[in-house]
């Protein structure tokens, strides 16, 4: 089996103590590679190498011209690794290989984006009327902690990786213990286009007692971005306040997807399967609670489970699979189909759907259960919705913020009007009108209650990855 390291300092290396862990995929649930498990000493070593490149190294200082140039040579080594890096990701965590590759291509742009974003971004004047001229610089932040999840490798590393390199930072990021490799590869790339050593490390290794703690609360640290459970999000969060470090948190999310009655069903349902069953459910911004305005309800809902029941399942690493047949863990498959017992849905029945082989989860749909359900409330982050009937608007919209997350909504309307009314009073981070998972990479990116704190994106990112300055001038001694 192949072994992948740590990247620290420019060099792939084993683990201090020699550990490692099996990475195992999940749809032969069987390992498939070795990976070195980092502790404390390696993040540790990891934060130093960091602190190094930022304190004494070109990178920091290089312009954003010879960085931008940088980048985007490491985007076309991604793009000519592409088969590889899609490969890592779907045997990591079972995702269909065709979406991988559209990660692969997604991460590849934020990479793209960012360095162009930085290299164009223009800072303050502000002439003043006492012979003096003020004017801001953006400068870097420092060493940047960068603690991804397994639902989207290598996109949600490089969500975080992108704009901070741009920006003249240092990294220590640190995938999810389920999906290492892509992050290793990605650092390999790195090195390869000329990004100085130190300026990419990759510590492998676990959360809790494990490296990702360790990181958290290293106080040679500047930066902390997170994307993971709300609950480890609160951890974290108490960490960096110890140390005083600005922290941005990408959390769980509970999405309502509001289908009125004079939508286009088509695309309704489309986007409404989409939502829901890509990457099995396995994202934060799953449309996982779906309101079906009673015109339509039973129109949309023989329709739905049609289209759900049509979706090609299989084993992820086939291109024609739309649906794979592995949830990314043996952890995660017992997590998700605990909730599709009697208790959970309290009352609520299955249309469509349940256990699967293996450790899959078919696409599945559950009717009739009320909004106090655990099926309801909590993230499940399974190919698992809950349908409900609604007659007004205000039933609709109240349903819709009854929870405590509020990372994304769509709504479904021909009616003008009815888009923009109802987008304002949702309570989301971004609302999707009549699509779903479109990004312009300017806008804000980020939820609201226990889906997160902050925003990345855009402007959003270049505030979070910079500090600021302040330059006052004299400019008439007259
Ligand atoms: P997780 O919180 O279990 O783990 C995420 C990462 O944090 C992993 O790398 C893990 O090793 C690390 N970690 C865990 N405990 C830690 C600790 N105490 N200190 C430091 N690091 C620690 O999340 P997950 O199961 O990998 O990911 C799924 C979750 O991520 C879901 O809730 C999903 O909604 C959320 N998510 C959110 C977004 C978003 O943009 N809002 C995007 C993708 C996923």
């Amino acid at each position: 089996m192949d072994f992948y390291g740590h990247i620290i300092d420019g060099q792939e290396v084993p683990s201090i103590d020699g550990a490692t862990m099996d990475d195992i995929d999940p749809y032969t649930r069987k390992p498939w590679a070795t990976i070195a498990c980092g502790g404390k000493d390696d993040a540790d070593l990891a934060v130093a190498a960091a602190r190094k490149a930022f304190d004494e190294g070109p990178w920091p200082r290089m312009g954003f011209e010879k960085r931008q140039a940088i980048i985007h040579r490491l985007a076309d080594l991604m793009e000519e690794h592409a088969d590889e890096l899609a490969m890592a990701d779907t045997r990591d965590m079972g995702k269909p290989i065709t979406q991988a590759h559209h990660d692969v291509a997604r991460s590849v742009w934020n990479f793209r984006f960012f360095a162009d974003h930085a290299r164009l971004s223009m800072a303050d004047a502000y002439p003043m009327d006492s012979g003096h001229h003020a004017y801001s610089r953006l400068d870097p932040a420092g060493v940047v902690v960068a603690i991804s999840p397994w639902n989207f490798p290598l996109m949600m590393s490089s969500w975080k990786v992108a704009p901070a390199l741009a920006w003249g930072n240092t990294v220590v990021l640190k995938p999810a213990e389920d999906t290492p490799v892509s992050a290793t590869i990605l650092a390999r790339l790195a090195l390869e286009a000329g990004i100085p050593p130190g300026v990419l490390n990759v510590v492998h290794g676990y959360g809790p007692n494990s490296a990702g703690a360790a990181l958290t609360t290293n106080p040679g640290v500047d930066r902390i971005t997170f994307t993971g459970e709300s609950g480890t999000g609160k951890i974290i969060s108490k960490c960096a306040a110890e140390n005083l470090v600005p922290v941005s948190l990408e959390l769980g999310g509970k999405g309502a997807n509001i289908v009125f009655d004079d939508a286009d069903l088509d695309n309704a349902v489309y986007w409404a399967v989409q939502a829901i069953f890509r990457n099995a459910g396995q994202v934060c911004l799953a449309g996982s609670r779906l309101y079906v305005q009673s015109g339509i309800y039973d129109e949309f809902m023989k329709r739905y489970k049609v289209a759900a029941e049509a979706l090609v399942k299989g084993d992820p690493k086939d291109p024609s699979t739309e649906f794979p047949m592995a949830m990314a863990s043996e952890e995660h498959f017992l997590k998700v189909t605990s909730f599709l017992d009697e208790k959970s849905r309290s009352g609520g029945s299955i249309l469509t759907g349940g256990q699967g082989e293996g450790w899959s989860v078919n696409p599945t749909i559950i009717v009739d259960a009320p909004s106090t359900a655990r099926v309801v409330l909590e993230e499940i982050f399974g190919p698992v919705v809950v349908a409900t009937k609604f007659d007004t608007e205000d039933e609709a919209v109240f349903a819709a913020n009854n929870t405590r997350y509020g990372l994304n909504a769509m709504v479904f309307t021909e009616n003008l009007h009815t888009a923009h009314r109802v987008s304002a009073k949702l309570r989301a981070g971004t609302v999707w009108v009549n699509c779903f998972f479109i990004r312009d990479l300017r806008s804000p990116f980020g939820g609201v209650g226990d889906s997160g704190v902050g925003r990345e994106g855009g402007n959003f990112s270049r505030e979070f990855f910079t500090e600021p300055k302040a330059v006052v001038m004299q400019i008439d001694n007259g």
